[in-house]
């Protein structure tokens, strides 16, 4: 783990919030009682598995597992009953300080270490072949640099394409001894049936909103933003923490309110807000990460704008259709209501259309008329005419 995964970057795919130095106890985390006693039950187990799939949305806690059980298969006085590594010895804190030579953390960013040049130069849009070759494969048949085994923990192994898969196949069937492998996918349907056999599969669940609520609050987040983010994410702790310090909470209510205000005049610098929202955010991110392209940023910064105005319309359109539950924006009903009342079963469509535009993001649109039709349509629920 480098120093640049522990930046928090909230649109990228680095480390969630749910992780504050040290390495937590696997008894110790939260909202997940299920895949915990599972893992237990595995750990105390003689036949120990020596590959798991960890499956479930992001920020949910799966990262912190598999680094909870990699800081136990590694620790030198590890208490197997209490699920939980010493914290003291010198793996312990070669593990805490990023630095342990037997834990290896794999994610396709690791391409720009390659010693291939091509891998070097390319997209990084999944994880391929040469990745798992140079920092999976090869490794996993070294000797452990502090005796005790290794562990690679692979994220978004769903992105793992069809050869990266296939050449972790043999590995996963017959690791070398005390080689653990964790995979950590969104889903176990994104991956091939033969690694999903080989693995034992452990799914973590979305965490209670009031959980994420309470855990922000905890955090310094006050009770109506962190209700809202909880609501927002649907129960992922690391992606609320991400957003909450992104601070986007007063540009999300001031979006919400010029939204409903939509539904009697036109809002004529809406536009120009989002189009400058997209632009400061698209900066925030790429200053925390340097290596994200700019305009790579500012389209994801487009994509987060465009999912908040969509959730507007979806607790609407639930408004509007009389469904009961709570409501993701219950910190503005009063303008939820007035956009239901507006736009009725309308609100679907610019749900939809919200999808769309997100879609168009990343051709090459120029902003300004791309914001200017968002808000036209958000404004009439007039179809997308691109
Ligand atoms: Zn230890």
């Amino acid at each position: 783990m480098t120093s640049a995964l522990r930046q928090a970057v909230f649109l990228g795919s680095g480390r969630g919030g749910a992780y504050h130095g040290g390495v937590m106890a696997l008894r110790d985390i939260v909202g997940q009682d299920r895949a915990v006693a599972q893992l237990a039950r595995m750990v105390a187990s003689p036949r120990r598995p020596h590959a798991y799939l960890f499956t479930g949305p992001t920020g949910v806690g799966r990262r912190t597992a598999a680094e909870a059980l990699a800081a136990l298969w590694l620790c030198r006085h590890a208490d197997d009953d209490a699920l939980a590594a010493c914290g003291r010895c010198a793996s312990c804190a070669a593990l805490a300080a990023g630095t342990h030579p037997d834990y290896h953390f794999i994610h396709k960013e690791l391409a720009l270490h390659s010693e291939d040049a091509r891998t070097r130069d390319s997209k990084m849009q999944d994880l391929g072949i040469q990745v798992i070759r140079e920092f999976l494969i090869a490794p996993a048949s070294q000797a452990a640099g502090m005796g005790r085994g290794r562990v690679f923990v692979v994220r978004e192994a769903e992105t793992m394409n069809l050869a990266a898969q296939n050449a972790l196949l043999k590995t996963l069937e017959e690791p070398p001894p005390n080689v653990r492998l964790i995979l950590l996918a969104r889903s176990e349907r994104e991956l091939l049936p033969t690694i999903r056999s080989r693995c034992a599969l452990i799914r973590f669940g979305s965490l209670p909103w009031s959980l994420v609520a309470e855990r922000l609050t905890a955090g310094g987040v006050a009770p109506a933003e962190a209700q809202f983010w909880a609501a927002y994410t649907n129960g992922s702790l690391g992606e609320a923490m991400r957003l909450a310090a992104a601070d986007l909470y007063a540009f999300k209510r001031e979006l919400v309110d010029r939204l409903a205000g939509l539904v009697e005049s036109v809002d004529a610098d809406l536009s120009d807000r989002l189009l400058d929202q997209s632009d400061a955010i698209g900066e925030a991110v790429v200053a925390a990460n340097r290596r994200l392209a700019k305009t790579v940023a500012t389209r994801a910064a487009g994509g987060l704008l465009l999912g908040l105005a969509a959730s507007v319309y979806r607790d609407a359109m639930r408004e509007a259709a009389g469904v009961s539950g709570q409501r993701i924006h219950a910190d503005q009903a009063a303008a939820i209501e007035r956009i239901a009342g507006a736009m009725g079963p309308a609100a679907a469509r610019i749900v939809d259309q919200m999808a769309r535009y997100e879609q168009l993001l990343w051709r090459n649109v120029n902003p300004k008329p791309f914001w200017d039709n968002v808000v036209l349509s958000c404004a009439t629920a007039a179809p997308l005419d691109v």
